[in-house]
């Protein structure tokens, strides 16, 4: 076996190949091209490109293609060959700087929500060196940004990289005031845990639910669910492993840092995490973990589900989304220290985030909206869709002490006999994880745990940066005019936690107490998705984006649609897939079994004219019950269906929310009932008849 170390990255143009196969002075203007975020020199790309390519045809490609993250939150490719036709009917392999550099992919058939009218069918990608190039199905895929012909944003990775530039240079500011001049970068890390099912392909393909939509429209619950808690870093099957093992070595080569693999809370689910690195990249590898995911499990014979919530009644599937903010001098900015003076700096940070948190609970929770994750966010083990804020009850103790202007007292307390209030040293485990937070600190980073599963992680990690890089500003602005800068601090730390600590709660987000205390509290609790979008455009929001240079109104209001005519179309395609289901497979299966339970009471009958026939009769009338309501809800959905479908086409965004709306209260709300029913219907109907895999072979087939 190769070792680990040899292969990994082994498919990615990192900056070793770099370095080993680029002249020297190429690869130092490529490298300063990266740091400063300079556009490159058309004879360096030249270069660049050149020697791309010969590392590429050598690992058995054949074409490149620029790899890029639409709205519609996977990624999208178009694959060149390489080939240039020369005299004689033969061809060369060439790849120019200029092929490098640009792309111009049609982009007409791309989400551009109401960007449309100054749109034109032209887009550009444009390559962005800061993530490595790598090959993928022998095609070099060269990661870009996207945008329109009148150069709007397409995009996630574009607004991405300008949040992070944003945060850097508000905390740049923030720390030179600290007196930490040598600091000239801040990056921002993130490392996304990525939960997962798996179930066996053929048991998969039995289930037109799972195919068309990814989750399972109708089942009733298995006898065994996760209420034994035996799944949880339970020993892995088999199967699993070797599956897990091939994820691995595929990730590796990528140069993906996949760190850990356990089983989850519900049979079948499992979890995958990465060592954290900047923020671009870890949406890159995020992306492509993914779609690694569901090829290597085509190959072991599984499918991986990254649905939300493939299952009802068991935990659904999400990705937490750690993230931290560190110089480029090597320092963890939510490193809680016990030096005095980087305490005020750790705090001041902390106080950015919480009042971001608070000020735009709204932002975060629209920016884990999708039709998946309104049906796990509030059910089993997931957080509710308020947004709250964890910090432990040390630092809470801390910042509550400051707020009196008391001396914090603490059993871990550190005496530095210089009469200044210190900090402990808060260790990951002075306080108990609470595993129930939407946003919790868990001890030098932020674990954001409203991600659904399937989300691209980069539009949480936009809200999030701009958001405290705006507080940052803020505290930015009012620091650099003070007369005394360590009481201005101490100012700002106590004046925010007094204003925002409503959004702090330690307890447990799971119990219904918390949905009325953060009623009480003031703090938003949008349900769904169609009740969270509009505070996407309030002005609020729209002005922060503007400010900060991420999005132009119209791009904002752009996004808004698209996101909601996602939502449409998606629960759209569910209710047409239940539809599907209920008229030609589960209609027809309890007519048959009907027909032999009265088959059978007539038979019977025959030979014994006095027999009793109560469960044929019973079943056959429990049956036929819920057959009539079955059908009843079809027609409802089904009128629901075209009422639909006559608005999804050219529609304003006023017109797109209140569908949204509609699809949310109507065709939701009837699919729910159906399911009842048919639910009902499989538990009375004879496996032998049942049409389609029951919850429990799903969820054991592996
Ligand atoms: P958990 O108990 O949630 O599994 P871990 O410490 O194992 O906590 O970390 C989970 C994830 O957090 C990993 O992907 C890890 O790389 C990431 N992580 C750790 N430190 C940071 C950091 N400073 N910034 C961003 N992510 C981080
Ligand atoms: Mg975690």
């Amino acid at each position: 076996m190769t070792p680990v170390t040899e292969y990994f990255g082994s498919l990615v143009f990192n900056d070793t190949t770099m370095k080993q196969r680029l002249p020297k002075e190429t690869y130092k203007a490529l490298k300063k091209t990266i740091q400063d975020g300079k556009p490159l020199d058309i004879s360096v790309a030249n270069v660049v490109a050149n020697a791309m390519k010969d590392w590429a045809i050598e690992h058995g490609c054949t074409h490149y293609s620029h790899w890029f993250q639409p709205m519609t939150g996977i990624t999208a490719e178009k694959h060149d060959s390489f080939i240039t036709p020369t005299d004689g009917g033969k061809v060369i392999m060439e790849f120019s700087g200029k092929a490098l550099i640009k792309g111009e992919p049609d982009a007409s058939s791309f989400p551009h929500g109401g960007i449309r009218a100054t749109f034109e069918a032209r887009g550009y990608t444009t390559w962005d060196p800061t993530s490595y190039a790598f090959i993928k199905d022998g095609s070099l895929c060269i990661p870009t940004a996207f945008c329109s012909y009148t150069g709007e944003v397409l995009d996630k990775k574009t607004p991405l990289l300008r949040s992070m530039e944003r945060i850097s240079h508000e905390a740049v500011r923030v720390l030179h005031l600290f007196g930490k001049k040598d600091v000239t970068r801040v990056i921002t890390t993130v490392g996304a845990e990525q939960e997962y099912f798996l179930v066996d392909k053929k048991v998969y393909e039995k289930r037109r639910d799972l195919i068309f939509t990814g989750r399972t429209l109708i089942g009733a619950k298995a006898p065994k669910g996760q209420e034994l808690e035996d799944h949880y870093f339970g020993s892995i099957k088999t199967r699993v492993s070797e599956y897990m093992k091939d994820l691995d070595e595929q990730l590796w080569k990528f140069g993906i840092y996949s760190k850990t693999k356990h089983n989850e809370a519900a049979p079948a689910q499992h979890e995958l995490a990465p060592v954290f690195t900047t923020t671009n990249l870890a949406t890159d590898h995020n992306q492509l973990t993914m779609e690694i995911m569901q090829k290597v499990a085509e190959k072991h014979g599984l499918v991986c589900l990254l649905h939300e919530k493939p299952f009802a009644g068991v935990n659904g599937s999400g990705k937490h989304n750690n993230w931290s903010l560190s110089t480029n001098t090597g320092e963890n900015l939510f490193n809680p220290s016990s030096n005095p003076e980087q305490n005020l700096q750790f705090l001041l940070f902390l106080a950015a985030v919480i009042k971001g948190v608070d000020e735009y609970q709204d932002l975060l929770r629209v920016s884990v909206a999708s039709a998946g994750n309104d049906c796990r966010l509030g059910g089993y083990e997931a957080p509710p869709a308020i947004v709250s804020m964890f910090i432990g009850g040390d630092l809470e103790a801390v910042l509550e002490a400051m707020l009196r202007d008391k001396e914090y007292e603490s059993k871990g307390r550190i005496e530095m006999g210089m009469g200044v209030d210190v900090l402990p040293e808060i260790k990951k485990d002075t306080t108990d994880r609470n595993r129930t937070s939407p946003f919790a600190f868990t001890g030098n980073k932020f674990e954001f745990r409203m991600l659904g599963s399937a989300i691209n992680i980069a539009c949480p990690n936009i809200m999030l940066n701009t958001i405290v890089a705006e507080e940052l500003s803020q505290f930015a602005d009012e620091l650099e005019k003070a007369d005394d800068f360590e009481r201005a601090v101490r100012h700002i730390i106590k004046r925010t936690y007094k204003e925002h600590r409503r959004i702090v709660f330690n307890g447990n987000n799971y119990s219904e107490d918390w949905v009325q205390e953060a009623e009480r509290r003031g703090l938003l609790n949008l349900r769904t998705m169609p009740e969270a979008m509009p505070y996407y455009i309030s002005k609020k929001n729209i002005d922060l984006f503007e400010k900060h240079k991420i999005y132009t109104p119209a791009e904002t209001h752009a996004r808004y649609e698209v996101l909601l005519e996602n939502y449409v179309n998606v629960v759209n395609i569910e209710a047409l897939t239940l539809t599907e289901m209920v008229k030609r497979d589960i209609i027809p299966a309890v007519t048959k079994y009907i027909k032999s339970l009265a088959d059978t009471a007539i038979a019977k009958k025959q030979i014994l004219p006095n027999i009793s026939t109560t469960v044929e009769t019973e079943l056959i009338e429990k049956l036929s019950f819920d057959l009539e309501e079955c059908y009843s809800k079809l027609m409802q959905l089904e009128f629901h269906i075209k009422e639909v479908e006559k608005h999804t086409k050219n529609h304003s965004e006023k017109q797109i929310q209140a569908l949204s709306e509609y699809v949310c209260g109507n065709v939701l709300t009837v699919m729910r009932d159906m399911r009842t029913v048919c639910d009902d219907m499989e538990v009375n109907t004879s496996a032998e008849y049942w049409p389609y895999p029951s919850y429990g072979e799903l969820m054991t087939s592996v």
